[in-house]
């Protein structure tokens, strides 16, 4: 099934006007990723999908969000769900005193889909071998890396069509950023499930996304697909720090970021 975001406003509280005109595509089985500094309105896009907004006193107040051709704007997580679609937050939320078989088992008995739990933890531990090793392991006693997995496949084990991935390379090093993005290709390729990730690390974002948004002040101001938004000297100053040779640049050193309103390549 097909995700369409079109020109959604959101609002907290009433009054916190945090989107505004935000549209954006997720193609059925396709990796799309969502990239911006912090603050840009990513995380807000992802809750406003998963209707996870609703437990912040948020809400979609302009435009809409379709899923298979259907209206899922402002309704609840639960139902949200049931309809395939599952957020990973992005700070990791586990029960830390549970181990990590009772962790992963969470989301089926949340929503009462316990029937085929033993296949399904087969399932994520074919992914995720590591998990399997550690499955008596308290959680809270995880490292980083093994708790990204841990999340992962907890929302795996509700066969979600589309996973939406909040920053899973946060504070990891980069050989697991490589493994965790490499197993999230994996299941985008095996599962079939439709991947929206939200990213700081553009370079992961562009080498696994076919397409990409880039959001600034809660507006998209630029997309296009990978190929192109490589190629493209604004992501090259801003996000790659490559216009400098051997010099890595952060987004406040870059003087000249040129904005603008939509560019598609
Ligand atoms: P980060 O990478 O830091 O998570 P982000 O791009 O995901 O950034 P959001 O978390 O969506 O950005 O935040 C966008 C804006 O909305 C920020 O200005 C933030 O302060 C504000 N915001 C987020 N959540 C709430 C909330 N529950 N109530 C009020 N304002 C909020």
């Amino acid at each position: 099934m097909d995700l369409q975001i079109n020109n959604i406003e959101v609002v907290y509280h009433k009054v916190i006007l945090v989107l505004r005109g935000v549209s954006l595509d997720v193609g059925e089985g396709a990796i799309v990723s969502l990239l911006g500094a912090n603050g840009a309105g990513k995380t807000t896009t992802l809750k406003a999908v998963s209707g996870l907004l609703k437990t912040e006193v948020g809400e979609v107040t302009d435009g809409s969000i379709m899923w298979g051709g259907k209206h899922i704007e402002n309704q609840r997580p639960e139902r949200i769900v049931r309809m395939g679609i599952v957020q990973v937050q992005e700070d990791r939320r586990i029960l830390e005193h549970m181990n990590v078989e009772g962790n992963l088992k969470l989301g089926p008995c949340a929503v009462g889909k316990t029937d085929a739990m033993k296949q399904d933890l087969d399932m994520v531990y074919s992914y995720f071998p590591k998990l399997k090793d550690l499955r008596h392991r308290t959680s809270g006693y995880l490292s980083g890396g093994e708790q990204q997995m841990m999340v992962i496949g907890r929302a795996l084990m509700l066969h979600p069509q589309l996973m939406l991935l909040d920053e899973p390379s946060l504070g990891l090093a980069p050989l697991l950023v490589q493994e965790i993005f490499e197993i999230i290709r994996t299941i985008n390729a095996e599962e079939g499930t439709s991947i929206l990730l939200v990213e700081q690390n553009a370079r992961s974002a562009l080498e696994i996304a076919s397409y990409v948004y880039v959001m600034e002040n809660g507006r998209i101001v630029l997309d296009g697909s990978s190929d192109k938004l490589r190629e493209n000297q604004d992501i090259k100053d801003f996000y790659l720090g490559l216009s400098e040779v051997g010099k890595q640049k952060s987004y406040r050193d870059v003087k000249h970021y040129r904005r603008r309103k939509r560019w598609v390549g």
